[in-house]
Parts: structure tokens; C-alpha cells; sequence
């Protein structure tokens, strides 16, 4: 039987580990004024150059919708996954939680 390390090292799938991520936007952003409105949790805000999202108010959507609201709008596709804010679904849900008792 072939193990699973025979055919060299092999990453668990991501829904398998079910990572979530913070998102952040890159600095391709055209400052369109689009995504900040869309966001349930208040989460981006107009920085000193570019949009900026704040990763401890982002989930996701997680709480709220089933997509990254601000993923879908966004024209130039800037706005991936932060790598630094890795999180479970768990952790995102467990955010909008406090998020909504702080109102
Ligand atoms: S993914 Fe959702 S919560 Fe996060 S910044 Fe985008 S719209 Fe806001
Ligand atoms: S929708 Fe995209 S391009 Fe427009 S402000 Fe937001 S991140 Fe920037």
C-alpha cells in the first residue's frame, strides 16, 4: 500500500484543516470607495495611501455572509488572504461574536 509520504511530502487539503485567514488588500487597490461600505464589521478604512483592512475585525464574512463581501465587489482583485492572520473558522465565528457584543 502506497503511504502517504511515499510520493514525497504532501500537504493536507485546506478544506481537510479548514483554515480561515484574515484578509488584507495589496496595494493594487484603485482607492474605488467600493468594498468599505459592503463590510459588515466596519472592518475597512481608507489608510494614508490605499484602503487597509483591519484584521481584528475582519472574519470573513464569518457571522455574516457566506462570501467575503468586499472579495466580491473589489473590480482589481486585490484583496487576498493575509498569511500573518491565520484562523479556524471557529476562531472567525468566535470574533464576530465579539464584535457584536462590543456593539
Ligand atoms: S472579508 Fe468581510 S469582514 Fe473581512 S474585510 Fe471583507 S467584508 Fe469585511
Ligand atoms: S474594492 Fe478593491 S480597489 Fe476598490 S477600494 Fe476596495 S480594495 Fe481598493
Amino acid at each position: 500500500m502506497e503511504s502517504a509520504l511515499s510520493g514525497g511530502f504532501q500537504l493536507p487539503s485546506v478544506e481537510w484543516i479548514d483554515i480561515y485567514m484574515a484578509l488584507m488588500i495589496t496595494d493594487e487597490c484603485i482607492n474605488c470607495d467600493v468594498c468599505e461600505p459592503e463590510c459588515p464589521n466596519q472592518a475597512i478604512y481608507l489608510g494614508p495611501e490605499i484602503y487597509e483592512i483591519d484584521p481584528s475585525k475582519c472574519t470573513e464574512c464569518v457571522g455574516h455572509f457566506d462570501e467575503p463581501q468586499c472579495v466580491q465587489v473589489c473590480p482589481v482583485a486585490c484583496i487576498p488572504v493575509h498569511p500573518g492572520h491565520v484562523e479556524t473558522k471557529e476562531t472567525l465565528f468566535q470574533k464576530y461574536q465579539r464584535l457584536q457584543q462590543a456593539g
